[in-house]
């Protein structure tokens, strides 16, 4: 009998209420954060479903609860059009992940590969040198493929900068939620709309 096993992929969609004070002007406004959560559970031989469901929910709800309130977006200040530094790090932060998985999954895969090579060189053919050479280049190849991702990463990410046009609006990627700001009702939020509050006399600033 082949081995074969059961996938079973969960989505936990969800959302949350950001209260984000302005960098620039001390403004406090609100918006919606709304993210995914995915997990994945396998079940061997198709045994135990329900525990590779279980595993996936958690690890899907896990997922979301982090992206919530580790990631944010690039919701310009409804007061001054200034987005804060904390929303650009959390905006980056959810940014050209693939790449960062793939220097993970490279850096692992060659660092095994370069390991049996190595061990196979030694204990196989008692080619010691030969190992040691294989172990040097295998790894510093891989380290050096890893570490490329990642400073390309760090490139595409710095090239975030949501303020670069300042004291003009800036240019928002697409989905990004509409600001809230404080309604004449002490504790609700309102949608901000535009003129700007502070162009508005019944406005709260
Ligand atoms: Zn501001």
């Amino acid at each position: 009998m082949y081995y074969h096993s059961v996938t079973v992929n969960i989505a936990r969609v969800g959302s949350r209420h950001v209260e984000q004070v302005c960098d620039r002007c001390g403004f406090t406004f609100g918006y919606i954060l709304a993210r995914i959560g995915r997990g994945s559970g396998e079940a061997p031989y198709g045994v135990g479903k329900d525990r590779a469901e279980q595993s996936a929910t958690r690890k899907a709800e896990d997922e979301l609860e982090r992206r919530l309130h580790e990631e944010a977006e690039l919701v310009p200040c409804p007061k001054c059009d200034w987005v804060s530094e904390q929303q650009v790090q959390g905006y980056r932060r959810a940014r050209h992940g693939g790449l960062k998985q793939l220097a993970k999954i490279l850096g692992i895969a060659g660092a095994v590969v370069t390991a049996i090579v190595a061990a196979v060189l030694a204990f196989g053919q008692r080619q010691w040198y030969a190992a040691a050479i294989a172990l040097v280049i295998g790894l510093g190849v891989t380290g050096s493929i890893a570490v490329a991702l990642l400073l390309l990463r760090k490139f595409l990410l710095s090239l975030i900068q949501p303020n670069k046009d300042h004291p003009f609006p800036p240019q928002l990627p697409p989905g990004t939620p509409e600001a809230w700001v404080p309604g004449p009702d002490a504790d609700v939020y309102v949608p901000a709309s535009r003129p700007h509050p502070t162009n508005n006399p019944k406005a709260i600033t």
